[in-house]
């Protein structure tokens, strides 16, 4: 008898790629700079979030797609903004998925939206093997996580189009070496810029939003 293998994997990659194309056509149509921030759990991406979004102002409408295992504990800490913000709970899944970002962005008034902000589930492995659509990827690391972070997570600084070294008001020297640190990520993608900030004093916020601009080479 035949023995039939299905690969499961590259078929799921596949669609999901497909997905993404569409989405990242979807995003163009309507003129919108879109954002997936990554990290470990902890990180500050969702306090650096805050900072950017009342850092954008009135000036332009920011979107927000939370993806989190469960719960709405992110999307509650950003109504105090007027910005629309969609929840999306993977259910145990440790990482979104394109399918989930398309069925988020049916929700939002695309029309309104000028940036985008995908705030990816806290972890520094699979949200990077899993393309979104959404064209500029952010890692945020922290001083409080081992320097050693862009070592072992080679693929997370490689696809990533800016890290933001966040907690940097309580960097301490002694366990984590800033020079260490980027020499890490430069051994793994030697064109990515590295921003210490501080979510929490705003240090450096200003910065980021520069950055974000000249991704896309808006000055
Ligand atoms: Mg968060
Ligand atoms: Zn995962």
């Amino acid at each position: 008898m035949n023995i039939k293998v299905l690969q499961i994997n590259e078929n799921i990659l596949a669609e999901n790629d497909r997905i993404a194309k569409e989405i990242t056509e979807k995003l163009k149509k309507y003129n919108i700079l879109s954002f997936n921030l990554m990290g470990s759990p902890g990180a500050g991406k969702t306090k650096i979030l805050e900072q950017l979004i009342s850092g954008f102002g009135n000036k332009f409408l920011c979107g927000v797609i939370e993806g989190d295992v469960a719960g709405t504990f992110d999307s509650q800490r950003l109504k105090k903004f007027d910005v629309p913000i969609v929840q999306i709970n993977t259910g145990g899944g440790c990482h979104l998925e394109a399918f989930m970002i398309k069925k988020g962005l049916d929700q939002l008034p695309l029309e309104k939206i000028k940036i985008l902000f995908v705030e990816n589930v806290g972890n520094l492995i699979c949200p990077a093997e899993f393309q979104l659509g959404i064209e500029k990827n952010i890692v945020v690391s922290s001083t409080t996580e081992g320097d050693d972070k862009p070592a072992k997570n080679p693929l997370m600084f490689k696809i990533s189009h800016l890290c933001i070294l966040n907690k940097i008001d309580i960097l301490d020297p002694e366990t984590f070496d800033i020079k260490r640190f980027t020499s890490y990520v430069k051994e793994t993608n030697p064109y990515l810029e590295i921003i210490s900030a501080s979510a929490k004093t705003g240090k450096n916020i200003d910065k980021i939003i520069t950055k974000l601009f000249e991704l896309y080479n808006i000055k």
